[in-house]
């Protein structure tokens, strides 16, 4: 069966940010078959069903590359609460998120997904713990899932970003990797191959060099991708300094964590000599615009790029749309660098992509 959409505008996502106007694509069996001027295309094939796409645009489907979607009815109100940029970076009377049981969690993350495909999402990359609670509910949807099973084992409760010395509790450590490679028996392949279970470290400051290791050991064994908030908060920076006289970036270098596979997401506090380090690697960078300008500080996303990384979009816990994710990205970008037509609308529609992302 053919399907052509006429008489629209058509972004490809090609690497030469090439724009049809007034064109149209033809579907063949699910592949696209044609895209051209509309009277060529309608003429190659008459007998398609015909579909008006005049004052419409047709696009590639968004790839979101950093999300919880159990945390959807947070629209950021915790970015508002977030660490400070300023020592001692503490946070002061911060409300903390409400704990949810299994079916609360399904019910919220359903509720993410249906957000996220109506801005346009076709892939998404969800991190969070305990994920096994709800991943039937969102499989279930269709969209093409990274399950990102997040662990850490800093001891005693401390959370991301809070200052001091890193202290390793290993029970915590046990489990995580436990977590990860149960969901993986379980899902990883599942939804006819739209799904992939991913190995997520939870930030340099949440996360041992012994567990580092074996995390970077378990992707390499599940043959998966990987993932990690990257120094997200100057109070990580400082955590990771006091407890092993070295940078975020140089610690998961040291610990083997840094790889082409590896989507490292914010990356705003963050030295050149790190972008760079980072770059070599051939990561990705998630760039979450919206929850960086909330956070009053946002990474240098074109100097990444010129590092070697790839630079993909995520909504962080945001919401789910995709189009202001975009947006955000063009008009904060060209604020940190003072500039009027870098990056340009189409640039940043390949960060947007699928094949932004990982190999
Ligand atoms: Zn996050």
């Amino acid at each position: 069966m053919t399907t052509v959409i006429h008489h629209a505008t058509i972004v490809t996502g090609a690497r030469d940010l090439s724009i049809h106007f007034n064109a149209a694509i033809a579907i063949e069996n699910d592949l696209i078959a044609a895209i051209g001027p509309t009277d060529e295309v309608m003429a190659r094939f008459p007998n398609a069903e015909n579909v008006d796409g005049r004052g419409k645009l047709v696009m590639p489907g968004f790839a979101n590359c950093h999300t919880h979607f159990v945390r959807i009815l947070a629209r950021g109100i915790f970015e508002d609460q977030n660490a400070p940029n300023r020592p001692p970076f503490t946070r002061k009377r911060r409300v903390p998120f409400p704990p949810l049981r299994p079916e609360q969690r399904a019910a919220m993350a359903r509720l993410g997904v249906l957000e996220a495909l109506r801005s346009g999402t076709t892939a998404a990359m969800d991190i969070t713990n305990n994920i096994q609670d709800y991943a039937e509910a969102i499989v279930a949807t269709g969209l093409r899932l990274v399950l990102a099973e997040q662990v850490s084992d800093r001891a005693k409760g401390v959370r991301v970003g809070e200052p001091g010395v890193f202290e390793a509790d290993p029970e915590l450590a046990d489990k995580g990797l436990q977590r990860i490679a149960d969901l993986h028996a379980k899902w990883h392949g599942a939804g006819n191959g739209l799904v992939t279970v991913a190995v997520a470290a939870h930030a340099p400051d949440m996360v041992s060099p012994a567990l580092l290791q074996a995390l970077r050991d378990l992707r390499e064994k599940l043959d998966t991708i990987a993932t990690i908030h990257l120094n997200q908060y100057w109070g990580e920076v400082e955590v990771i300094k006091n407890t092993y006289g070295m940078l975020p970036t140089e610690y998961l270098a040291r610990h083997g964590f840094l790889q082409e596979r590896l989507v490292a997401a914010h990356c705003r506090c963050m030295t050149p000599e790190e972008e760079k380090i980072l770059g070599a690697s051939g990561a990705s960078v998630s760039f979450n615009p919206v929850v960086a300008a909330r956070s009053g500080n946002s990474p240098r996303i074109t100097d990444l790029e010129a590092s070697g990384c790839r630079i993909a979009l995520g909504t962080d816990e945001f919401t789910e749309d995709m189009v202001q994710v975009l947006r955000s990205a063009v008009l904060i970008e060209r604020l940190r660098l003072k500039e009027s037509e870098r990056p340009r609308p189409e640039e940043a529609m390949l960060w947007g992509r699928l094949t932004a992302t990982v190999p």
